[in-house]
């Protein structure tokens, strides 16, 4: 810590919420280490000013979507959009705080960088300054991300439908259709992307995860011997355990609803599923009206997250019937956004139904909360086959979003006995999060690597 005392890290999150989140959980983490932190972000999916923890320095440069680029559905576009927008703001910003901190005394230790900003390593070399890669998503998915060549050479890449069922021997136990996908997107592009993002951290000083050793042991040594042998590996997850507890700064884009504390008070233990897909993911209106009536069909209470923008051609909930409305009576609560966190934490809660994002996956581990998997595009589908084949944490639905499906699946997790397997499991998986961050535990011991490395850079 004392080593540590007024060193200076910059940090900059690719300014998506499932991105930004780690990134500025890590940053609270180093703070605590007695690093001092530099927050360099974008005016799109600006910070919220209020919310912003007071110990950091915010640096915004002056980029933006405009309404058109920021409603294309293409990810791969928008992410094109943005590190073509950001290379020159980011150049200066970087030359801005490099000066400042020659000139203050206080020099800057390393850039800490999401590999998909793919601009900012090069940036930072120009200037001399090592970069370290914060992965946000989890280890198995980074390396299958990393055979992507191999997987294309193989000819499970790209996907043709009649191969979906097929196991990918050199990845199991994942078949073809868990392999990454992106939808609205030319493959071919999508590849690129996703060959030059796994790329990324071979020429930087050090690739960090949010993950844990007893989760994602073999994964993380397949990363370190197979793919990226000559940079050190630093996996100190889960960050939103690790970091201190008492700053009430957030980094949520959009207004949590706090009824959701309020409506969960109500309810019985381990009772509600509480029902979220993130921050992009997107669903038909058919595929709505079948989780509806899932919802209610199932008979249990559940919280359900439909975020502006998850059902596609709608406003909100008028796509919904009144039978619907009534069927709910008390049994319901919807909002537009929750402090997801503090909901998984509540004690009403017994399942959630994900998307399989890695923040979610990672928060419901964490509390001890089985998960219902329907994941979406990308890494999503990854981490879904963790959840249910290799953690067994979790059910998923297998064919779709079919109203009878989720209310069947929703009664095996919540009542059957099959359930209290994969509850107890579950709970045995929360148990070993929490003590990797204990004093000798591999997360704890890898945070004390990483600042070590930090200082020796
Ligand atoms: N989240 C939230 N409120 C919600 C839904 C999600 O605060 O109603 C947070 C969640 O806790 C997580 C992040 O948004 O940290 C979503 O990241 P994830 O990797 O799960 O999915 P993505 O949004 O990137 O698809």
């Amino acid at each position: 810590m004392e080593q540590s005392k007024g060193r200076r890290l910059i940090l900059c999150p690719l300014p998506l919420q499932g991105h930004i989140n780690p990134m500025l959980e890590l940053a609270k983490i180093l703070h605590s280490k007695g690093f001092s932190i530099a927050i360099i972000h974008t005016n799109f999916n600006s910070l919220n000013p209020s919310t912003r923890n007071p110990h950091f320095t915010y640096h915004s440069i002056p980029v933006d979507l405009t309404e058109t680029e920021a409603s294309i559905k293409d990810l791969t576009v928008v992410l094109s959009i943005l590190n073509a927008k950001c290379v020159e703001p980011f150049r200066e910003c970087l030359a801005g705080l490099l000066s400042d901190g020659v000139h203050s005394g206080n020099p800057i230790a390393c850039l800490i960088s999401d590999p998909f900003f793919d601009f900012t390593r090069s940036v930072a070399e120009s200037f001399e300054l090592p970069t370290i890669m914060l992965r946000t998503g989890s280890a198995a998915s980074l390396a299958v991300y990393a055979a992507f060549p191999l997987l294309k050479e193989k000819g499970y890449l790209p996907i043709s439908d009649s191969r979906l069922e097929i196991p990918v021997a050199e990845l199991s136990p994942l078949k073809v259709k868990d392999l990454p996908t992106m939808t609205n997107c030319d493959p071919e592009v999508f590849y690129q992307v996703i060959t030059n993002m796994a790329n990324e951290p071979k020429a930087s000083y050090g690739l960090i995860f949010n993950t844990f050793e007893d989760l994602e042991g073999h994964a993380l040594a397949t990363i370190r011997q197979k793919y990226y042998p000559n940079i050190p590996i630093f996996s100190l997850g889960p960050f939103h355990k690790c970091g201190p507890t008492t700053s009430s700064s957030s980094s949520s884009l959009l207004a949590q609803d706090q009824s959701c504390i309020s409506w969960l008070d109500t309810q019985a233990p381990k009772s509600v599923v509480y029902v979220s897909f993130g921050s992009i993911a997107s669903i038909d209106q058919a595929q709505f009206l079948e989780i509806a009536w899932g919802l209610v069909n199932s008979g249990q209470p559940f919280l359900w997250v439909v975020r502006l923008g998850l059902v596609q051609e709608s406003n909100w909930l008028e796509k919904l019937p009144n039978e619907f409305t009534e069927a709910l009576n008390k049994r319901a609560h919807v909002v537009k956004w929750a402090p997801q966190k503090e909901v998984l934490a509540h004690p009403a809660v017994g399942a959630f139904w994900t998307h399989c994002g890695w923040n979610s996956t990672l928060e419901s581990i964490c509390e001890g909360i089985p998960m219902i998997c329907t994941p979406c595009f990308g890494d999503q589908m990854v981490n879904a086959r963790y959840v249910s084949d290799v953690w067994k944490v979790g059910l998923q639905l297998e064919h779709g979003i079919e109203r009878g499906e989720v209310e069947r699946t929703i009664r095996r997790l919540m009542v059957e006995e099959e359930g209290e397997e994969i509850k107890d499991r579950a709970l045995k998986l929360m148990e070993e999060a929490n003590l990797c961050l204990k004093g000798g535990g591999s997360s704890y011991q890898s945070l004390d690597g990483l600042i070590q490395h930090i200082l020796s850079l």
